[in-house]
């Protein structure tokens, strides 16, 4: 529940304002998808909502809970427990296999080895790559390397799936098959709240929220999609 968040940075003589006055609530169970113009406080948005930054006034609530003003071990154990982040650029680390990059925010949250490789190997196996468990991400495609992004973002079991431009540096038919993992998981029960520049994958969500110049110009509703195929 975002109520009246203005986010804004001085920086230096001037004041540049990335969010005004957004009003927004969040369903479980829904597919938001996030449009509007390069500036328009899109990735500002989706880093305020998955605690990643704060907003410069207004009020955030989480299940009721006002979120603002907790201390940064409150907002990291927040964070760490409802949000799963996946990027464009996939942010994996290069010298760990696909398997190590997916165990490696469990090793954080205190699981056990034998339970991170279980874990890991599973989520794998559901991105469709399980004869991959062992490749280091630069031997990978770009649509294997966010299939191992989202396998990660996954590991401690968010509620949240929070993803900013996810297709945006891949061909066309692997971020097709990304949106289709994305779909599953939402039929699944994840939230999952998309940022994305395409008006395609935009219609596809069950509701798209579009920006201009830091606020919200205007919020569409539609049927949740379902797979035609
Ligand atoms: P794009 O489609 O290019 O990714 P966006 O919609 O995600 O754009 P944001 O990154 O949210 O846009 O930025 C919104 C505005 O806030 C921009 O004018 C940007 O320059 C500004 N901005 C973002 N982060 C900062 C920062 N750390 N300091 C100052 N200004 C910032
Ligand atoms: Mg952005």
């Amino acid at each position: 529940q975002l109520s009246n968040i203005t986010k804004a940075w001085n920086t230096g003589t001037r004041q540049v304002v990335g969010l005004r006055n957004i009003n927004l609530d969040i369903e479980r169970g829904e597919f938001v998808t996030i449009m509007g113009p390069s500036g328009s406080g899109k990735s500002t948005l989706l880093h305020i909502i998955g605690l990643l930054d704060s907003p410069s006034d207004g009020v955030y609530r989480i299940e009721g809970r006002d979120v603002m003003g907790l201390r940064d071990v409150e907002l990291s154990r927040i964070r760490n427990r409802h949000f799963g982040f996946v990027f464009q650029k996939f942010h994996l680390l290069p010298e760990l296999t696909a398997m190590e990059n997916v165990m490696l925010p469990m090793g954080y949250a205190g699981v056990s080895l034998t339970q991170r490789k279980l874990r890991a190997q599973e989520l794998l196996e559901r991105m469709g790559l399980s004869h991959r468990l062992h490749a280091r991400p630069t031997t990978l495609s770009g649509g294997e390397q966010q299939r191992v992004a989202i396998a990660r973002s996954l590991a401690n079991d968010p509620g949240f799936l929070l993803a900013d431009e996810p297709t945006g540096n891949l061909p066309s038919d692997q971020g097709a098959e990304i949106m289709e993992i994305l779909h599953q998981l939402n039929q699944e029960g994840m939230t999952i709240v998309m940022v994305t520049h395409d008006e395609t994958l935009g219609a596809q969500g069950s509701r798209t929220v579009k920006l201009k110049d830091g606020g919200i110009e205007q919020i569409v509703e539609r049927e949740p999609w379902t797979n035609l195929n």
